[in-house]
């Protein structure tokens, strides 16, 4: 992307919510964050819980984001939605972030090309398995673009699931790529039972909860 200009700061994105929490699902879990939840998505998974992040929403310029997030003295920021890379602003603003000097995560569904984004910037592709109704949207020329900074992650609501990211794992060797993240979709799939597969399998990934569902309860928002 073009280097960035001062007039950029007045470019604009509609933001869900902006808030500060526990990082709750990577393997950056458990850490302070700020979380920037941009408007819209393109996918309709059967699971979503941040259905309200389709259409609530107000514009705000780059600059009032920034300095709302250096409000919160936390280095860590976390870009998310709904699906981020739907409104092309966020390359300025990852951008500028990353200039600043934060640590910036990027959460997304997997039906974007993530070719355009700084490569400062932490890629967390959620790579949609079939009970999410959304698989077939998966871009899987990404995957030559991922490196070890970043991270993939399914999200298993049964075993046909479980099995096409098996699949989908061994064919693309994505072990040696970049760290390969498992969660069983929060009460839907039971975790013991994905725990016990993942370890029948000898499956090299990180299974993980969701954080930050554990601990303030699943239709909580703003963390
Ligand atoms: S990609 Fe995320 S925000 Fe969009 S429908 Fe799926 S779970 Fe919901």
């Amino acid at each position: 992307m073009q280097t960035m200009h001062k007039t950029d700061l007045q470019r604009t994105l509609t933001i869900n919510e902006i808030f500060y929490s526990i990082q709750g699902e990577s393997t950056h879990a458990g850490r302070p964050c700020v979380f920037i939840r941009l408007t819209g998505c393109n996918l309709r998974c059967t699971y979503c819980d941040t259905a309200y992040a389709f259409y609530e929403g107000e514009k705000f310029t780059l600059q009032t984001i920034t300095e709302r997030i250096q409000g919160y003295g936390c280095k860590l920021v976390e870009i998310t939605g709904g699906e981020p890379l739907l409104q092309s602003n966020v390359h300025f603003l990852m951008e500028y972030l990353c200039e600043l000097g934060f640590e910036v995560l990027l959460e997304t569904g997997g039906q974007m090309d993530i070719s355009d984004v700084d490569s400062r910037v932490r890629r967390i592709m959620d790579l949609k398995c079939p009970s999410s109704g959304e698989s077939e949207k998966m871009l899987w020329s990404n995957i030559k673009q991922l490196n070890s900074a970043d991270e993939i992650k399914f999200v298993v609501g049964n075993r046909g699931d479980y099995l096409w990211a098996k699949e989908k794992i061994e064919r693309y060797g994505l072990p040696e790529i970049c760290a390969v993240l498992m969660a069983p979709v929060f009460n839907q799939m039971d975790s013991a039972t994905l725990a016990a597969w993942i370890l029948e399998d000898r499956l090299p990934v990180r299974m993980q909860l969701q954080m930050h569902k554990l601990i303030w309860g699943p239709e909580r928002r703003g963390v």
